[in-house]
């Protein structure tokens, strides 16, 4: 079972406007100056039950101040066969904008069967393992100069 480390219902630092984030736990990316070494584990944090998912979803669609939902870590992208269905259910039940970051490129997204699919759910991703060395604080809505902000849809 997917676990998660936390949630915000409100954010406005994990992409555009208003966001509901959900960061899900396991990264294997391992990268040096990680703000977050404990989301490794994907057994860390509080298990993501069939009552949280609902829990979850209940607070997107009765927050109209929302403009859309974000997956961090962690990496969502640990377990494909745990985030596909996920992510699909989010989509289809909430309708909103989906932003996710992922230690993965995108072109490594891209060239996997199992993670591919998911990138159709997603309408900014942000990619790219974490480089100390390229770190700024002035960068907006990622961590270092290597990581992108790619609008898929
Ligand atoms: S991808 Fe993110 S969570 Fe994973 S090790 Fe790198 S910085 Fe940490």
């Amino acid at each position: 079972m997917l676990h998660y480390l936390y949630t915000y219902p409100e954010t406005i630092v994990d992409g555009d406007g208003i966001r509901f984030s959900i960061y899900l736990s396991g990264c294997r990316h391992h990268c040096r100056g990680c703000h977050n070494p404990e989301s490794w584990n994907p057994a860390s944090g509080h298990p993501l039950t069939r009552e949280k998912i609902e829990e979850f979803i209940e607070a997107i669609n009765s927050n109209p101040l929302l403009d859309g939902i974000t997956f961090s870590g962690g990496d969502p992208f640990y377990s494909p066969e745990d985030f596909l269905p996920l992510i699909k259910e989010f989509s289809e039940r909430t309708g909103q904008n989906i932003w996710c970051y992922t230690g993965y490129t995108y072109e490594e997204l891209l060239e996997d069967p199992a993670r591919r699919p998911i990138l159709s759910y997603i309408n900014v991703l942000v990619d790219g393992r974490f480089e100390q060395s390229l770190y700024s604080p002035k960068l907006e809505f990622r961590g270092s100069s290597n990581q992108r902000i790619l609008k898929l849809k």
